[in-house]
């Protein structure tokens, strides 16, 4: 196992974003009516450039409001990779981080990509530079790689397949029943889980998500003896002391769909706490308890959220739509290798929908609510 690892409290020599760096972007708070003045603003600068508003479950709320009240989308990766393939509009306004903007222009080369802030990155990303990750990938050619959806173009260009938290389970499943063996990357405690559930040959890349990274097992289990009839939703980029504790192991979608369908009266959840937002809409009366975390001393101040997506606002969107900046941009070639994983997961996944008639879950099987 690779043990090269990103000092994530600096930004390193290509200026990749520290946390440090992303917290001192995250956007001042904003009053309630400069909140309706700027989404009004943006809703109208969506239409005008025939714009469409693509945003994950941990930005802000304001952001997912407004791309649910505009005809977009607040989703998992998987689903927002979907979306913006699919749709008319001509540009795409990805709120989220910047791999998710990549995927994006990769699957849609003709569309135009912007985001409100191109430093918004990703921990997994940078824990997982391209040259190292080649030279992992030469020493064993003997192995299917593996690439979760947080890694750069360029890792996804050296890639067999490019997977999500909602359908990596089963495609590592359908590679083990096959007889491949598996390389995978960058996520250690993602590579665990599915190794363990699957059985697969994996060998694992050893990085890390900081806001999953920081759950504990030990003060869930003190959290669980006080809340002894919550269920608990732990999404699968959280260590082993975590996941062993939880009812639900799943994506972003998969712990929303635990919420709302079911019966218990409280929940704890495990992942960042941007998706507190839409629990709470889509299941009104349901007890919603933040798992905890290391403390004050850890990487992303233990805060349960990220640092990167909450670099995602009002104003700066309002002004990559007036200013058409900043772009994503992928190289040619890289992009067209890039694609080549990204669609196996894609056709993978909607082979498997049309053969059970049903939405991927992301449920893990065997525990608690599968
Ligand atoms: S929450 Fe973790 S995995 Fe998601 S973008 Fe932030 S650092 Fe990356």
């Amino acid at each position: 196992m690779s043990q090269t690892l990103f000092d994530y409290t600096r930004q390193d020599a290509a200026g990749a974003c520290s946390t440090a760096h992303a917290w001192a972007k995250v956007p001042a708070p904003l009053t309630p009516p400069e909140r309706h003045a700027l989404a009004e603003r943006a809703a109208a600068l969506l239409k005008q450039h025939n714009a469409v508003l693509v945003a994950h479950y941990y930005v802000d709320g304001a952001l997912q409001d407004l791309a649910l009240a505009t005809g977009g989308i607040v989703s998992d990766s998987l689903e927002m990779a979907r979306f913006g393939r699919d749709h008319a509009a001509q540009t795409l306004v990805v709120a989220g981080v910047r791999f998710m903007g990549e995927t994006a222009k990769i699957l849609s080369p003709e569309k135009r990509v912007l985001m409100p802030d191109l430093d918004a990155t990703c921990s997994l990303d940078l824990g997982c530079p391209a040259d190292d990750f080649a030279r992992f990938c030469d020493a064993h050619p003997d192995r299917q790689v593996v690439v979760y959806a947080n890694t750069s173009a360029a890792v996804k260009a050296r890639a067999d397949w490019m997977v999500t938290s909602s359908c990596a389970l089963e495609i590592v499943s359908d590679l083990h029943a096959k007889g491949q063996k598996i390389l995978w990357a960058p996520d250690r405690h993602l590579g665990r889980y599915i190794q363990e559930q699957t059985g697969a040959d994996m060998l694992l890349w050893n990085g890390a998500c900081i806001v999953h990274d920081e759950f504990r097992g030990l003060e869930l289990e003190i959290l669980r003896e006080q809340h002894p009839g919550a269920l608990v939703l732990v999404h699968p980029e959280s260590p082993k002391s975590v996941v062993e504790q939880a009812d639900v192991v799943g994506s972003t979608s998969a712990l929303i769909k635990a919420v709302v369908e079911g019966n218990a009266p409280a929940y704890i959840v495990a992942t960042d706490n941007g998706i507190l937002h839409r629990m709470r809409q889509l299941a009104p009366g349901k007890t919603l308890i933040e798992a905890p975390t290391a403390g004050n001393s850890a990487t992303c101040k233990s805060c349960a959220h990220c640092p990167w997506m909450a670099m995602n606002g009002l104003a700066n969107l309002v002004d990559c739509l007036e200013s058409g900046e900043p772009q994503i941009q992928v190289d040619e070639p890289l992009r067209v290798k890039a694609q080549a994983c990204i669609n196996r997961m894609l056709d993978f996944t909607a082979a498997r929908r049309s053969a059970t008639a049903a939405p991927t879950s992301g449920i893990t099987p065997g525990i608690g609510a599968a």
